[in-house]
This record gives C-alpha cells, structure tokens and sequence, in this order.
C-alpha cells in the first residue's frame, strides 16, 4: 500500500467534507426548515464524519485495488468492470448513469430499510434527530463497501463509465445528497416528484409513522412512484427526524460499534434461546423486535 497517495485523498476528502458543510451551514440560517437545531448535535455528527471519512477512504482504496485486479482478470478495462453499453456523448452516460446508479440505489436503499439486518447498519443515519447539510454523509463506514456492491459493481453491467465519469456522478451525488439533508424550507412545489427536495427527503428521515418507509430514491422520485413507496408532502409539512425511541449514539466509539453490537445482539439471542426466551416472557429483555422500529415487518 503506498501511504502518500492514501494520505492525499484523506486530506482532500475532508476538505471536500469541510466546504460543503460549511457552505451548508451558512445557508441554513436564512430560511431553516427546523429553527433552533441544538449546533452540538452538529458537532458530534462532524467528529464522528471525520473518523468514518478516514476509516472510508481508507476501505474505498482497498476495493478500488481488487476491483481493478478482478476487472483485470475478467477481461475488463482495468478500471471497473467495464461490460455495459458504451454511451455517447459524455452528457448522456453521465444521465444514464445517474439514472441507474439511482435504480440500484432505490433497491439497495429500500433493502436497508425492510431487512432488519441492513437496517441495523442503516438506523445510525436515521437516527440523526437534527437533519441537516452534516447528516449527507452522515453513513456508517460499511455504507461505501456496500454501496458497491449493490450499486456500483451491478451499474458497470449496465453502462461503460470511464473513471472521469465516475468521479462527476459522484460530486453530483454528494452535492445533491448535502442539498436534500439542508436545514432549508425550500418546497420545490411542481417538481416535488420530479427530482428529490429537502422537503421530500425530510419526510423520509421523518418521526411520523405514515411516513415510514417511504421515498427512497436519491435523485428521481419517479421509482418512488412507480415501485409504489411515494409520499408526497402537504405545502407545510416539515416534520421533527430521528428514531421513534430517540435512540442515538452516546459517542464516537458506539457510532462506531452500533451495527457490530446490533448484529451480535441477535446472534447471541439465537445462541441462546431459551434463556432469552425465558427472559422476554418475564418481560426482562426484548428478544426480537428492535425498538426503534415498531413495525412488525422487519
Ligand atoms: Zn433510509
Ligand atoms: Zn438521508
């Protein structure tokens, strides 16, 4: 592994981190969608964005090296896969592109969200009680080597995406992801289902029942609409975000963990049933449901 090269990219990914959500920030105070955001909340998600940003990169380098070792295996470009349609011009690669990427993540997202097992990983960025430009990022560190798995690797099937092609789908991902967290009361009005808003967005991040599970695409809420997960808001609806139980991570250390120790949880439960079974009908410990969500489907 060649560190400098490491090193450059974590610096210039925080940056990167640091700009946006200063931007973000600034911009949020003139028309809020939610006043008065405790900032400590902010902080917190910032010192927690800055150890999953490292940790990330650090994972990203890794699977973009073994990625390039199987394309290379396999006949590809060396740089991806590399077996889609080859588009041209650029602009209509970067369309289709963002268009796919957005079908897969419409499916990998709403997978998060119906198997508990992906959604203990997911929770953390739904847990986030005071959504703003910081929650953009705000993923646990497994969300990257997930995303490309379920995103990116099945996307070069479809396209053949250069790496330049790649890096500007991914700025456009991560200012549009900054723009539909903001703290901004901006209703798109017509083009609420059109392109995904802070409005729209917010009610998917929202504490409100009727709106769980609901709107998860990242740029076209046309898949909402056609898969059947759509929910369009009311002109003043800017519900309160977080987890119905209020529950969010108490430091650094247990955002880290929070998946690992959820995972384990259910291990353990199935290690030893009858203990906890016997537990849970003495009502000491909940054996199956996760509080967070209240909805038996998970
Ligand atoms: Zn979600
Ligand atoms: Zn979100």
């Amino acid at each position: 592994m060649e560190i400098y090269p490491l090193l450059l990219k974590i610096v210039g990914s925080l940056w990167e981190l640091a700009a946006i959500i200063l931007v973000g920030l600034v911009l949020e105070q003139y028309i809020p969608a939610e006043p008065d955001q405790p900032f400590r909340i902010s902080l917190f998600k910032i010192r927690i964005l800055v150890v999953f940003t490292v940790i990330g990169v650090f994972l990203g380098n890794e699977i973009a090296l073994l990625i390039g070792r199987v394309a290379a295996k396999l006949g590809g470009d060396g740089t991806g896969l590399g077996f889609g349609v080859d588009l041209q011009p650029r602009v209509a690669r970067i369309v289709a592109g963002l268009m796919i990427f957005d079908f897969f993540y419409y499916w990998y997202h709403r997978l998060q969200h119906q198997s508990s097992l992906f959604w203990q990983q997911h929770k953390l960025h739904h847990a986030d009680p005071a959504l703003n430009v910081t929650s953009a990022t705000f993923h646990h560190w497994l969300e990257g080597p997930l995303r490309t798995i379920f995103i990116s690797i099945p996307m070069t099937f479809v396209v053949k995406l250069s790496p330049e092609d790649l890096a500007i789908i991914g700025v456009v991902l991560t200012l549009w992801a900054g723009l539909k967290h903001a703290n901004v009361r901006v209703p798109l009005g017509l083009l609420t289902p059109i392109v995904v808003g802070p409005q729209l967005h917010r009610l998917h991040h929202s504490i409100e029942p009727q709106h769980r599970d609901r709107n998860f695409a990242a740029f076209f809420p046309i898949y909402d609409v056609v898969f059947g997960s759509y929910c369009g808001p009311q002109p003043s609806e800017w519900p309160a975000t977080g987890l119905p139980n209020g529950e969010w991570p108490k430091s650094v250390a247990e955002a880290n963990l929070w998946p690992f120790v959820a995972w384990w949880g259910r291990i353990a439960a199935r290690r030893a049933p009858a203990d906890y079974q016997q537990a849970s009908e003495i009502g000491r410990i909940q054996v199956r449901s996760d509080p967070s969500r209240s909805d038996s489907s998970r």
